[in-house]
């Protein structure tokens, strides 16, 4: 069939459709590199604007720091552009396997394989090791990626409830006959910015005779006491098996991710997993940008300390004005708005002030919970952090909210 108009309008319809929903995701474009200070254009035509960017996965303020940009360069120089090739053909040079060994000597872990990102690894690692006979266990809320990578897979998929170890529990003993079992969560949830409660999976696993599954992508770098991750701040370095993370968040932001854990299902990933095998290498830039980030976080956790306080500081003033926020310690603040337009307003007043940060509302986060989530990084200062607090508390009056309850916010703006 011809791109006919009839085929045409199946499609304009369903934008319609989504774009009357208020769904309609529009880009902004940012005429700057990636940093605390941005420079943003709406595409209706507005102006560039200075703001500060409080909505990055850029926890370590890594992603343009002199530094990686040098051994970026370097590189480049040395090894390159690109690799034209996967990584069994002709496209693994020294610094790859040398940056798999950097990654496993960070997290704790016996083995690492590159992915070209960490929605590729999870979308390879399950069906690379698991059969019919086996069956993955997974938190109601994990991302998106290990959804598509459980799809993927043959073996049988259950779940239980957010963070719920009864029910966990219960679907462990449900289970018992399988040849293996793979409890399967996220470090840190990203919407919320809760912390999964690994010290008791760990322990769960152990008693069941289940493998445990965790990706890291928004713990990499920072969480725990050195940065290496949610299993370090857990106490349970070396009991998870299998720790997906990505490049692309804290660690400098490029792009690229990993599946690190026990040596053979390493193997199994570089033997079976199809994103691996059938695409492209990471490109030699983007393994030397990494591996001075690991160079960095290992010799000093200033830029996790930096961000630890920069964190604190954060939560306390929105706090202390009155502010809702989902409970937790992690960079991720999710102001609670509860309405859904409330939170576009908030969104645009703060980008009016100067503040870039994003309102999120149904189907991203669940009907009634509507907010602005922000995300801090050592890549600010304190004037940033004072001046976006500032920006907040003044559109919090404009709104009345601060000091409310939540009850009473859903009662004047509805939810
Ligand atoms: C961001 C994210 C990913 C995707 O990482 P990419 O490397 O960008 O593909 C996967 N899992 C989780 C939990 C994430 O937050």
């Amino acid at each position: 069939m011809a791109y006919s108009d009839k085929v045409k309008a199946i499609y304009q319809d369903q934008l319609k459709s989504i774009q009357d929903a208020g769904l309609f995701k529009q880009e902004r474009f940012i005429h700057s590199s990636q940093a605390a200070d941005i420079e943003v254009e709406f595409p209706t035509g507005s102006s560039i604007k200075k703001v500060i960017n409080v909505c990055a996965n850029n926890y370590l303020g890594l992603s343009s720091h002199p530094e990686i940009l040098k051994a970026a360069h370097d590189g480049l120089d040395s090894r390159g552009y690109g690799m034209s090739s996967v990584r069994f053909i002709c496209g693994t040079q020294d610094i790859h396997r040398e940056l798999e060994n950097k990654v496993s000597e960070f997290l704790g872990t016996e083995d690492t394989i590159l992915f070209p990102s960490c929605m590729d690894a999870n979308a390879g690692v399950f069906e690379a090791i698991l059969t019919s006979e086996d069956v993955m266990i997974s938190d109601r809320l994990v991302h998106a990626s290990i959804i598509d990578g459980m799809r993927l897979c043959p073996a049988q998929h259950d779940t239980f409830k957010h963070s719920n170890m009864e029910h966990l529990e219960k679907k462990l003993q449900l289970h018992a006959n399988k040849r293996l079992k793979v409890v399967i969560n996220d470090g840190v949830y990203s919407m919320d910015g809760d912390t999964a409660k690994l010290d008791e999976m760990a322990a769960l696993c152990e008693k069941y005779d289940a493998l445990l599954f965790v990706d890291d992508s928004h713990s990499t770098g920072f969480i725990g006491k050195t940065g290496r991750g949610t299993h370090e701040k857990c106490g349970v370095m070396g009991k998870i098996d299998i720790i997906t993370t990505t490049f692309g968040k804290a660690l400098g932001g490029a792009s690229g991710g990993c599946v690190s854990g026990r040596k053979e299902i390493v193997e199994m990933c570089r033997q079976k997993a199809r994103p691996y095998l059938f695409s492209n290498t990471i490109a030699p830039v983007v393994v030397s940008g990494v591996l001075r980030v690991l160079d960095i976080l290992s010799k000093s956790t200033e830029r996790r300390d930096k961000l630890e306080a920069n964190t604190k500081f954060w939560r306390d003033g929105l706090t202390d004005a009155g502010f809702i926020l989902k409970d937790g310690d992690t960079p991720i603040v999710s102001v609670m708005l509860f309405n859904a337009k409330l939170s576009q307003d908030f969104s645009r007043d703060l980008f009016d002030l100067g503040i870039y940060a994003i309102g999120f509302f149904f189907p991203v986060v669940p009907q009634g919970a509507a907010r602005i989530r922000t995300q801090i990084s050592a890549g600010h200062e304190m004037h940033h952090l004072e001046k976006a607090l500032d920006a907040f508390i003044q559109v919090g009056k404009k709104y009345e909210i601060l000091g409310k309850t939540k009850q009473e916010i859903i009662d004047r703006y509805g939810c």
